[in-house]
Order: structure tokens, then sequence, then C-alpha cells
């Protein structure tokens, strides 16, 4: 078929990305930029760019006062899809989900891979309510939308734990960690829940 800029092209163990147009070299600078702040399979934000973007807005939270709120996300018995559907059933929900939360986020938040399957969505100017409640519209938003990968239906839920920035937290990792501890406690409590 015909190639389009953009496409890949495999030959062997060697993936070729084909570019055209006017300005290839610039073309080629953004991909590999692209590629150095977005996750591979998803598509999202991958960790490094989370790292740049709360280290910015957590040195904005302190110093001006603001509000920051953070959201891990986690997929519920995300193994047993990959043990009883397979890896690329699991491959297809990670990405159908990610692109799911990640068309929801507006242009100054920040929704990222963090790890296998846990997302953090980083939300500036937001109080803990705030947080709680967007937390529950995308829980509820993966809970009814239909994820179906050949021929197979899967249900997929996910749990939250929601975390804001308190003035004695020392970094980034803090707010991180605080989130976690929420997530752990969504989990304990039964699972496809938001906790704060
Ligand atoms: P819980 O409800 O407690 O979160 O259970 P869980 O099964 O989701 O959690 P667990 O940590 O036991 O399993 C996570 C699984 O995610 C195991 C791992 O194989 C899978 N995983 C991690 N990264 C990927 C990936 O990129 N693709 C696929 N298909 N699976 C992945
Ligand atoms: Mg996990
Ligand atoms: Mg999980």
């Amino acid at each position: 078929c015909e190639l389009r800029s953009g496409d890949l092209v495999r030959i062997g163990d060697v993936i070729c990305k084909y570019l055209c147009g006017r300005n290839v070299e610039a073309a080629y600078h953004e991909e590999i930029y692209r590629m150095t702040i977005s996750d591979g399979l998803t598509t999202v934000a991958n960790v490094r760019a989370l790292n740049e973007f709360l280290d910015r807005e957590v040195a904005r939270s302190r110093r001006y006062g603001r509000g920051l709120a953070l959201l891990m996300l986690d997929i519920d018995h995300f193994k047993a899809v990959n043990d009883e559907l397979g890896h690329l059933s699991g491959d297809y929900v990670l990405r159908e989900l990610a692109q799911l939360c990640n068309r929801r986020v507006r242009r100054e938040e920040l929704f990222a891979r963090y790890g296998g399957e846990e997302f953090v969505l980083v939300l500036p100017e937001t109080t803990l309510e705030g947080a709680v409640t967007y937390a529950e519209a995308l829980r509820q938003l993966v809970e009814n939308h239909e994820f179906a990968f050949e021929d197979n239906r899967i249900s997929v839920t996910i749990s939250i734990g929601v975390a804001t920035f308190q003035a004695d937290m020392m970094s980034p990792t803090d707010l991180i960690r605080a989130a976690d501890e929420r997530l752990y406690e969504a989990k304990r409590s039964g699972r496809n829940r938001v906790a704060a």
C-alpha cells in the first residue's frame, strides 16, 4: 500500500519511520522528542514527563499556596485479563483505558502511565473535594465503557487513591506516596472505588 507520513515500516528487527513533507528534519526531531515523553504502548505521558510536570506544579503550589491534587489509578484484577484472555488483550485494555481517560483531561492537567497498569492524573488548582468528584467520574467512565477485543467483552474497573499537596510535604514523591496509600485503601475496601 502507499506509504503515508508517520507510517512504520518493519524490515526484520529494524523499524523505520517514513516521514515526508517539506521539513523532514524538524518532523524527525519532533518525533524523537515525543518519544522521550510518551509511553510507547498507550501514547500518554510517561514517568519522565510526569516527574517534570509534577516538579513544576509542586514548586508552583508551594510558592503561591495553590491547590494541587494527584490521583493514582490502578486497574482491578488486571492480572486475570492477561491470564484468561492473553497478553494482547491486556495491552488492548491498557491502551483503550489510557485513551478513554486522557480524552477527558484538560490542557493544564497531566495524565501519565506510572507503571504496568497504574496511571497518575495531576490536577493543578484543584481541592480535595474537586479531585474526589473527578476521580468518581473517571471510575464511572471506565466501569460503563465497553471494552471488547477479538470478540471478547472485557469488564474493567479501576480503583483510585486521591491526595492533595500539603505544606509539610518535602517533595513530589510525598504526594505520590500519599495517593498510593489511599489507593491501597480503595483496594482493601473492595476495589472499583475512590478513596481520599
Ligand atoms: P489488583 O486489583 O490488586 O490491582 O490486582 P492486579 O491483578 O491488577 O494486580 P497485580 O499487580 O497482581 O498484576 C498486575 C498485572 O499487570 C501483572 C502484569 O503482568 C500486568 N502488566 C503490567 N504491565 C503490562 C503490560 O504492559 N501489558 C500487559 N498485557 N500486562 C501488563
Ligand atoms: Mg498495580
Ligand atoms: Mg491492578
